[in-house]
């Protein structure tokens, strides 16, 4: 088998692993679980909190096998204790950089380098921001990517939310547990989040909708104090005074450190075929961060266990030194 090599000096090696997973979400901690129980010894390397996205949902109605729902909390936890039974180690730290040498995969990452001939990227997604004058000046003060960190902050409140997808419209209605009143501003006057979801947001009397506006600015003093608005329809330019603004306008795949390594679509996401096979041999991803029609948890999760089999034959395949 053919190995594309990109030489570099390797760094010093802190601890040598047959399978790397990047991602601690459901798709990498899936991965380690599928890796682990074929007794490679498998690191999953996470940035931030282990769990990832799904870590941060306040309730997953569609998860198969828990039909009253579960918080995304408690699922990731769960995922999270079944990797570490079988044996794969967590590791909280920064990324660096990646590269190759024949067949080794080499992170580098705040804590040293690690390497193993197979690697799961699993690294997801972040919010796409709007990019408006007063959006990153705002962040923190009014201005948020996370209806679960920051919604309490907003009791009593009116806030907006901006988009119309899955994110915005669950997000919208976990909102209304806190804030008096929550307006959805999409710039369409159809949304495209699930059916059962809109019907939910629909009869929830929290909940308004601005359809067809666009946010051209975000305002305030020290904090976030109105919105200016574009009505797509007139034209018109209008404020809407608000306190605080929930924006879901779609992902970002993190996927920076591959761009000119591996086949990345157009939008940044990694082209994998069906069994994850990424355009280098060893190499996977899995979930949100792979060219996919559906973003679930429940597809995560399925990439997660084939991206693990996956690397484990590979392992076999390459007759990699392994006593059981
Ligand atoms: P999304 O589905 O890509 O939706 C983004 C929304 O933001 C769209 O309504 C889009 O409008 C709007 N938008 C994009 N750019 C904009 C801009 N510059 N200004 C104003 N509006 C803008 O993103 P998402 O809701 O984060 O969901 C991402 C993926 O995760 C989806 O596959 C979704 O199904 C999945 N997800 C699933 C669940 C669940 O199953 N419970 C929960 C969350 C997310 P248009 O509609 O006009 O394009």
């Amino acid at each position: 088998m053919d190995f594309i090599s990109i030489t570099k000096p390797i760094e010093k090696i802190e601890e040598e692993q047959e399978v790397i997973i990047l991602g601690g979400g459901p798709a990498g901690l899936t991965a380690g679980i599928y890796a682990g129980r074929n007794l490679w010894k498998t690191l999953i390397i996470e940035k931030a909190i282990v769990g990832g996205n799904a870590a941060l949902t306040e309730k997953i109605d569609n998860y198969p096998g828990f039909p009253e729902g579960i918080t995304g909390e408690e699922l990731v936890k769960r995922m999270e204790t079944q990797a570490k039974k079988f044996g794969s180690k967590i590791l909280e730290v920064d990324v660096l950089n990646f590269h190759i040498d024949g067949i080794w995969k080499i992170i580098e990452t705040s804590n040293g380098t690690y390497r193993a001939p197979t690697l799961i990227i699993a690294t997801g997604t972040r919010p796409r921001k709007l990019e408006v004058p007063g959006e990153e000046e705002f962040i923190g003060k009014g201005v948020s990517y996370c209806a679960v960190c920051d919604g309490a902050f907003f009791t009593g409140k009116r806030v907006a939310v901006i988009g119309g997808g899955d994110s915005a419209v669950e997000e919208a209605i976990y909102l209304t547990k806190f804030a008096e009143e929550v307006i959805i501003i999409h710039r369409r006057d159809t949304l495209r989040a699930e059916k059962i979801t809109q019907q939910k947001a629909f009869s929830n009397p929290k909940i308004k909708f601005l359809w067809s506006h666009i946010v051209k600015a975000i305002e305030g003093d020290k904090k976030v104090e109105r919105l200016i608005l574009q009505d797509l329809k007139t034209n018109e330019i209008k404020q809407l005074p608000i306190d605080g603004v929930f924006i879901y306008v779609g992902l970002i795949p993190n996927t920076e450190i591959f761009k000119g390594i591996l086949n990345l679509d157009k939008d940044g996401f990694i082209i994998t075929d069906e069994k994850m096979h990424t355009s280098i041999p060893g190499i996977y991803a899995a979930g949100d961060v792979r060219g996919k029609i559906l973003r679930q948890i429940v597809t995560a999760v399925a990439d997660g266990a084939i991206a693990g089999m996956e690397a484990s034959k590979f392992l076999e395949d390459i007759k990699y030194n392994k006593e059981v």
